[in-house]
């Protein structure tokens, strides 16, 4: 009994968490005259363990359809546990970290979307790979738009170049642009990263005239400004996950 007690206190907790995620995003959107159902909320679940089955189930039952994760192995270990109810039920997993080129086949195989392409030669084998396997991949390309040493993604100014070389790519669809803000204190100061990949979106649109819809930003700190200035996917773990 105090077994199930508690794990309806966890669950319970998920959706509740879930739900407030859920207004302060509808309320950002409002505040920007922006349509809250054009922005889709991906669970982070880096931190969720393979075995927390009913914390997954709870996230998918609240309305969750996106599960993030940033490493390649972990989705492999969690694709069989963790969210095997969720796929079954039609849920969808994102790659949002760093892809080595060597993890392509897997990548190519785990995730509806990859947020964090970079380079050329992670394009080169990610086209390899999805021509291998008769598939579309969606992608991102992820811009290092704070200019942080310690961070993946190219260089703003390197973002045409490959925004031109992955279009060219049969089996690739490039969807938009990716970035993650310098963590800080206080979340408007990310405004200006946010403002400038949407610049950069507008930008890359209007020189090549590819569409790029998806605007991936935004993370538990700092998803509200991210909305404010575009966002359509924001990434978050710890306020629901936490
Ligand atoms: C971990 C992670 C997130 C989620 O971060 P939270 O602060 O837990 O919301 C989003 N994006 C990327 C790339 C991450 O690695």
């Amino acid at each position: 009994m105090v077994r199930d007690e508690t794990e309806t206190h966890v669950t319970a907790d998920v959706a509740e968490k879930i739900a407030r995620v859920r207004e302060r995003v509808a309320v950002a959107a409002a505040r920007a005259g922006r349509d809250p159902s054009s922005i889709r909320i991906v669970g982070v679940t880096k931190t969720v363990p393979a075995d927390a089955v009913e914390v997954l189930d709870q996230a998918y039952a609240a309305g969750l359809r996106v599960f993030g994760e940033n490493r390649v192995q972990d989705a492999a270990r969690k694709q069989a546990s963790l969210f095997a109810n969720a796929l079954a039920a039609g849920a969808e997993l994102h790659l949002i970290g760093y892809l080595q080129t060597n993890k392509a086949r897997d990548a190519v195989r785990l995730f509806s979307l990859i947020h964090s392409v970079d380079r050329p030669g992670l394009v080169d084998a990610l086209q390899r790979r999805a021509a291998a396997d008769g598939k579309h991949q969606d992608i991102l390309l992820q811009v290092n738009v704070a200019r942080e040493p310690q961070k993946h993604g190219c260089a703003p100014e390197e973002a045409e170049a490959l925004l031109r070389h992955a279009a060219a790519q049969p089996n690739l669809r490039v969807r938009g642009l990716m970035t993650i803000a310098p963590l800080v204190d206080d979340p408007e100061l990310t405004r200006p990263v946010f403002v400038a990949l949407r610049e950069l979106r507008d930008q890359l649109q209007e020189a090549t005239g590819i569409a790029l819809p998806e605007l991936s930003m935004g993370m538990t700190n700092d998803y509200e400004v991210a909305v404010e200035e575009g966002a359509t996917i924001v990434r978050v773990g710890r306020a629901i996950f936490g």
